[in-house]
């Protein structure tokens, strides 16, 4: 349920409905728009009757929101959202997030090299993993803390936020150390404790969509982190199961201007791990920025001959270069901003 107050409410007032919110056993979140105040009535709306919320002092009216997600639908918050990610970069209202970077974190000197050249072709978060989720328990597991350290010197050395995976709710606090956002991989999209773990953070999340995961699903998922406060949630599209197994999963498009009419996060697309093909992905990144993502997360190696984890799917430096020439074209084209990451 959402509570909408009347433009000239009282803090005495906003202090008395929260105070009654929280009497009938909800919980309750405010946002503060540019015009209006809304506050968000957190739990089972079952439960709730409008009535008494009506009646109170400073209230308009009451809402109920009919969809499953309450704090991350429209309904709740009508403008887009926009996060600052640290060194200058922003995503959502039209700011690009551009995230590139091996699969996993192999050691300093291929990583630094992978990292100075992506950040020299427009690359604004540089992304790496230290834990990784593999099919197989024998497949490289990823470097752990070292890689950790490793991501985080690199990226802070060149001015760059990083991202990683955290895969575990005992992971969080050792991850929390070093990254500048958590990313959760499509395979722990519906990992409820991890959500709730990472929800109780102040990093932003790049929460992937699972591969068999509805958009409302996904949604759902978002609705964890931000149900415990952690406002900076971040979509990302990343294909789903298909019976065609030409590309690795199919990039489901539509889902971006479907999940930003039905809600005001950010969505960015993946079409590394979507396609799995390298000579998709420049198409499939165009595509996604068209189709309306807040950015496009792609997985670059400088040696994917030697890479310990996607490496048939990486994208070399130089294609990277050319690709980033050709999506600075089209935010130009659309309106967008790419930032420079270092520049804050
Ligand atoms: C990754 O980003 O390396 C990854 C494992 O992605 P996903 O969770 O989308 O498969
Ligand atoms: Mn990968």
């Amino acid at each position: 349920m959402i509570i909408v107050l009347k433009e000239n409410t009282s803090e005495k007032e906003l202090e008395h409905i929260l105070e009654k919110i929280n009497e009938l056993g909800f919980r309750s979140d405010v946002s503060r728009g540019e015009k209006r105040t809304v506050v968000g009535v957190i739990g089972d709306e079952e439960k709730l009757r409008e009535e008494p919320l009506k009646a109170l002092p400073g209230v308009e009216k009451v809402i109920s929101v009919l969809k499953p997600y309450k704090l991350a639908s429209r309904e709740f918050q009508r403008e887009d959202s926009v996060f600052d990610l640290g060194y200058g970069v922003k995503v959502g209202g039209g700011n690009l997030m551009m995230i590139a970077g091996p699969c996993a974190i192999e050691g300093y000197d291929i990583l630094h090299e992978i990292a100075v050249a992506v950040k020299k072709a427009g690359a604004n978060v540089l992304r790496g993993g230290a834990f990784k989720p593999r099919t197989s328990p024998y497949s490289f597991q990823g470097m752990g803390e070292e890689g950790l350290k490793i991501l985080r010197d690199i990226g802070h050395s060149l001015g760059m936020p990083v991202v990683t995976e955290v895969m575990d709710p005992r992971q969080v606090d050792l991850v929390n150390r070093y990254t500048d956002l958590f990313q959760i991989g499509a395979r722990n999209m519906q990992n409820f404790n991890l959500l709730n773990e990472v929800g109780q953070t102040s990093k932003p999340v790049l929460l992937k969509r699972g591969m068999s995961a509805t958009v409302t699903d996904l949604l759902m998922s978002a609705e964890y982190v931000l149900s415990n406060g952690n406002k900076r949630v971040i979509l990302c599209e990343r294909g789903v199961r298909s019976f065609d197994s030409s590309t690795r999963n199919l990039l489901d498009l539509a889902a971006i201007p479907n999940s930003k009419g039905l809600s005001h996060l950010p969505i960015i697309v993946d079409p590394s791990h979507a396609t799995g093909r390298p000579d998709l992905i420049p198409s499939m990144s165009l595509a996604g920025i068209a189709a309306g993502a807040d950015g496009v997360h792609i997985e670059v190696h400088s040696h994917p001959e030697l890479a310990k984890s996607d490496g048939p799917q990486a994208l070399l430096p130089h294609q990277y270069e050319e690709l980033c020439g050709k999506m600075r074209s089209m935010a130009e084209l659309l309106g967008k901003t790419i930032q420079v990451s270092g520049k804050a």
